[in-house]
């Protein structure tokens, strides 16, 4: 397939304040579109101006959500060049997601060389600022106008940038967060560990209600019993107990973070940490923690990379951790892995593409 490149006419101005960025509000000037037609297959990649879409109201995805994204990052290095961590695997797990919803799968190799191309084109979009990247969001969506439900014959894929701020814009403060136990985001069988838009829509009400109690995050707990902790809103968990790392395991209900991923790496093979990818009853944890077992807890995911929880609240019961600050190893690991994102550090396992 061949990539045209249709530049804009005119740019808009770059964001002169970075510490105003937030998060996904600000587009570059150019994004990547490629569609798919039942018989042709993927075809007609384009580089092109950053546009609203024209579709049709009787659009697939807009009544049955078959869609699916990613989310990833380019970071700024000490010498202003550009680095991409992983995103290989970013695109690997999109075609994962889309065998779950019956979208026809891309061709990797070639989204990422069109991703590399699209970012040269924009890249004065990413920022400098400590803590500040440019998102990558790529999505497929079911463009066919019809209402009948089954999969779609025509998509869309297509790939849009936005520089984005620091995630804690006052330093990384530790996030309270509520364990939910009326609800729940996934089970086995179901789309737990595809990246779609269904299972944000089913995690909105928890997340209402957690804010208005003055929580920033929820945790799940697994769908059947409600007694095993799953993952946290966009970021999978990591509880320290007794000096070793415990998270849920890649079962079908939670999605395969490349954090995660990392994270586990780091933490075994740098740090000498045990960690465990098995079933944790929050039970056990709230009783860790009683006993004085429980040393940290944080959320790994690419919008925050590692983000320290500093209490939570289960039923009636509220604990702290780490007396509400930064464990020390969770530190550790947010400096090591935001170093090598940020090429500040050795990439010693192969995790990043310069551009
Ligand atoms: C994207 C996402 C994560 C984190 O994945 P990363 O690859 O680490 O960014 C975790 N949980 C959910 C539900 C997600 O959508």
């Amino acid at each position: 397939m061949k990539l045209e490149v249709q530049k804009a006419q005119s740019l808009k101005p770059k964001p002169e304040d970075e510490s105003k960025l937030g998060f996904g509000r600000i587009f570059t000037d150019h994004m990547l579109t490629i569609e798919y037609t039942a018989g042709k297959g993927w075809h007609d990649a384009k580089i092109k101006p950053y546009e609203n879409f024209s579709l049709s109201p009787a659009c697939s995805v807009l009544h049955y959500s078959q869609t699916i994204f990613e989310g990833l990052k380019a970071y700024r290095t000490p010498s202003g060049g550009i680095n991409l961590f992983r995103p290989w695997d970013n695109f690997k797990r999109m075609n994962i997601s889309a065998e779950r919803l019956c979208i026809p799968k891309i061709d990797e190799e070639f989204a990422l060389e069109a991703l590399i191309e699209l970012i040269r084109l924009e890249q004065d979009w990413v920022p400098h600022s400590e803590g500040t990247s440019l998102y990558i969001r790529p999505t497929i969506i079911a463009t066919d106008p019809f209402l009948g439900v089954r999969a779609g014959e025509q998509y869309l894929f297509y790939i849009i940038l936005s520089p984005v701020g620091a995630y804690y814009a006052s330093g990384l403060a530790p996030v309270d967060i509520y364990v939910e136990d009326e609800y729940v985001r996934a089970v086995k069988g179901g789309m737990g560990f595809a990246k779609t838009g269904g299972n944000y829509a089913a995690s909105l009400i928890a997340g209402e209600i957690a804010h208005k109690r003055g929580f920033s995050q929820v945790l799940w707990l697994d769908g059947v019993e409600k007694k095993y902790v799953e993952e946290v809103g966009s970021m999978n968990i990591f509880f320290k107990i007794r000096g070793e790392l415990y998270t849920a395991p890649l079962a079908g209900s939670i999605l395969p973070g490349i954090t995660r991923d990392s994270i586990i790496r780091l933490a075994k093979d740098y740090y000498g940490v045990k960690v465990h990818e098995e079933r944790i009853a929050i039970a056990d944890i709230f009783e860790e923690n009683e006993k004085g077992g429980l040393e940290e807890v944080f959320g790994t995911g690419t919008a925050a990379v590692v983000s320290p929880v500093g209490g939570m609240t289960w039923e009636d019961k509220s604990i702290k951790i780490s007396g509400g600050k930064m464990g020390e190893l969770t530190s550790k690991l947010y400096d090591k892995l935001t170093g090598i994102q940020y090429g500040k550090e050795k990439d010693e396992f192969g995790w990043i593409k310069t551009l």
